[in-house]
């Protein structure tokens, strides 16, 4: 069978599927393995625990520390494919799944017009790769420099400059910060909502651990226990321009936005290193106007919008995808519609996506071996 991506839930897949006798081929389109691990920006840590970060059938080395450089997540994944002796194609990529002409399974039509058959298909394509950016009115004719996060390395090319950085989640909280320590003259952080922050770990007790014990309990009930504990470990940022949040942690989370984690933003915000400003609302020149209607003047604005998941090409056609994109199924369940497709990686889990994916990997594989199973034992 296949696995498209050489991601960690690429991986920690196939080596599932391998531990259970089945020959599990990765599908990359890139040149190696961790593809988007490598182009993450430089200052960036595990906000996951070190150990709660490994995949199965291999811990991260304790030398790594406990919140881990992007640098040896990228060792980490180079050594588990290796470790495990997965097999893995390099530079093919997947452009399109079809169910197989004989009715048994999947065929995958890929780089250079190739076209492979497998029973089952894991998609395990990530959705960090292709960015997101509001279709703001008058962007196209900014005359001033943009980007989107995805290209942000570090803070190098922006020291003595004045940087917008657009969006509250983890990403644009910590480019925020990034900058300020790296030399930009002026950052302003733009919010359209007030997020919940947490610090990554208090007393030793990460965040984390916080995310798994509460996983299975009712939202409400996690909105009203997270509140008085926000109180106590975050303090109230509203004179600079962000509010305690009037929704919930968890129903936050549930509406797909996880809790930025503390590294930096709260006391640079306190200091007014970062400054809050409104939602961005369109553009007109080189000026950013924003929805509070003052218009900015930043030499650079960084868009931290986020990614789609961009499974349409892919997999849109066979039924499997909610009016979000997102697969109506995942784990080790396949889609009503698609038996034998399965799919990893596409949730927000508060526990943490790395040991999400490594869970799921056992799933996936526990469920393709039962069919398997159930296939040699029918006459
Ligand atoms: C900035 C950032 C920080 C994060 N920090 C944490 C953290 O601290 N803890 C945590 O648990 N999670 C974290 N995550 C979330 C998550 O763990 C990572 O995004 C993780 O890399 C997801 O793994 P994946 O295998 O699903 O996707 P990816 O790592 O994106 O891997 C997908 C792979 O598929 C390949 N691919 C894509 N399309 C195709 C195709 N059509 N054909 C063939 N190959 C294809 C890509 O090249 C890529 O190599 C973070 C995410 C981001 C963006």
């Amino acid at each position: 069978m296949y696995v498209i991506g050489g991601g960690p839930g690429g991986l920690a897949t196939a080596h599932a599927l391998r531990a259970r006798g089945i020959r599990a081929v990765v599908l990359e389109k890139s040149d190696h393995v961790a593809a988007s691990w490598r182009r993450h920006y430089d200052r960036l840590h595990l906000h996951t625990t070190r150990r709660l970060s490994a995949l199965p059938g291999l811990p991260m080395p304790r030398s790594f520390g406990r919140w881990v450089s992007r640098d040896n997540v990228v060792r980490y994944l180079e050594k588990y494919a290796e470790f495990h002796q997965l097999e893995i194609v390099t530079g093919v990529e997947v452009s399109r799944v079809d169910p197989a002409p004989d009715g048994t399974g999947w065929l995958l039509h890929a780089t250079g017009g190739r076209e492979l058959t497998g029973r089952a298909v894991v998609v395990a394509t990530g959705y960090n790769h292709t960015p997101h950016v509001p279709d703001w009115p008058g962007l196209a004719d900014r005359t001033g420099e943009f980007l989107h996060a995805g290209a942000y390395r570090n803070a190098q090319p922006y020291a003595g400059r004045d940087v917008l950085v657009v969006g509250i989640g983890n990403t644009g909280a910590e480019i925020a910060v990034d900058l300020v320590d790296g030399g930009a003259s002026r950052v302003r952080l733009s919010v359209r909502t007030a997020p919940h922050i947490v610090r990554r770990s208090t007393a030793g007790w990460a965040a984390q651990f916080s995310g798994i014990l509460v996983r299975r309990l009712p939202v409400r009930l996690v909105d009203r226990l997270a509140r008085p504990l926000a109180r106590m470990s975050v303090p109230d940022l509203s004179a600079h321009g962000l509010p305690r949040p009037d929704t919930g942690l968890y129903s936050r989370v549930n509406e797909g936005a996880v809790p930025v984690q503390d590294v930096g933003l709260i006391n640079a915000v306190r200091k007014g290193r970062v400054e809050i400003v409104a939602a961005v609302e369109s553009f007109e020149a080189d000026k950013v106007v924003l929805a509070d209607d003052t218009r900015i003047e930043p030499d650079v604005v960084i868009a931290a919008t986020g990614y789609v998941r961009a499974l349409e090409g892919l997999v849109g056609h066979l039924g499997v995808l909610d009016d979000r994109g997102k697969p109506v199924a995942h784990g080790a369940r396949s889609p009503h519609t698609a038996p034998g497709l399965y799919f990893t990686g596409f949730t927000n889990p508060i526990s943490g996506m790395l040991r999400e994916l490594a869970l799921d990997a056992e799933r996936i594989a526990k469920a393709v071996a039962r069919q398997r199973d159930r296939g040699r034992a029918a006459p």
